[in-house]
């Protein structure tokens, strides 16, 4: 067993309305209370606008609630921006930074990403850092090369005490959304890969930070992919949207 313990997280990205996300949350507290869960974390990331109404609902819970955002600047004249001191405010503690459909359809650049990084952990939120390679840097074989640009573009501007703490989610392009996975060993070769790269700044710091897997995340896959060694969990869009798969796959976790 890891000294890591594992976590799951539920990116619901654009999805639901006040209604169905709270049956979601229903379902999922009634799944998640049959588990009892020791080890696992489980967190959710609803859309901003329904933040508030899911902390609210899952206060004491055990469940944790994250942002699929933040603004990189503290306050201000920032028309639809939203801050991390907001988030806090609401009851968010984790947020994504550099999910690749951010990169992709709103142009984030690694500096933007890093900045975003920096803004949460100055408000005291746990940053969630997304890496991953396109299918085509796959096929150059570039992906390590990739996913440690991502990276240390993050570890090198805050150091080993601005990113103590934070959690890593390797999420290949290609396996978002698409139904296929990577491999068990796709996985383990580019989180072990990550850990090298941490290595460099600090050995303790590799050995404690979990890194997520996301990609096409199902309860059929989870368990296979939670059996590598630097597997730490799961970062899941589709399947978190039903309360039974993503509880599964909490289970997967529980049980690795
Ligand atoms: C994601 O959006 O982070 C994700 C991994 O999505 P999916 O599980 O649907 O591939």
């Amino acid at each position: 067993m890891s000294e890591r313990d594992p976590l799951v997280a539920g990116n619901w990205k654009m999805n639901g309305d006040a209604s169905s996300l709270d049956g979601l949350l229903d379902g999922l507290l009634t799944e998640l209370s049959g588990l009892a869960l020791r080890r696992c974390s489980v967190l959710v990331f609803p859309s901003y606008v329904y933040l508030g109404q899911v902390a609210q609902k899952l206060l004491g819970s055990g469940i944790g609630v994250g942002s699929q955002d933040v603004d990189q600047r503290a306050q201000g004249a920032v028309t639809g921006g939203v801050s991390a001191d907001m988030l806090k405010d609401v009851g968010c503690r984790f947020v994504l930074v550099g999910h690749s459909e951010r990169r992709t359809l709103f142009a984030e650049s690694d500096k933007l990403v890093t900045d975003k990084f920096e803004q949460c952990r100055s408000q005291g939120l746990v940053p969630i850092i997304c890496v991953g390679e396109t299918l085509e840097e796959r096929r150059q074989d570039r992906t390590i090369e990739v996913v440690t640009r991502q990276l240390k573009v993050v570890t090198s501007r805050v150091g080993l005490a601005g990113f103590d703490g934070a959690v890593i989610a390797y999420e290949p392009v290609w396996a978002i959304g698409t139904g296929e996975s990577a491999t068990p060993e796709q996985a383990e070769e580019v989180h072990a890969g990550l850990r090298r790269s941490l290595a460099e700044l600090d050995e303790n710091l590799s050995c404690r930070t979990r890194i997520l897997y996301g990609g096409s995340v199902t309860a059929d896959n989870a368990v296979a992919l939670f059996g590598m060694e630097n597997v730490d969990g799961a970062l899941v869009g589709g399947a978190s949207l039903k309360a039974n798969s993503f509880a599964e796959i909490c289970k997967a976790a529980e049980e690795s």
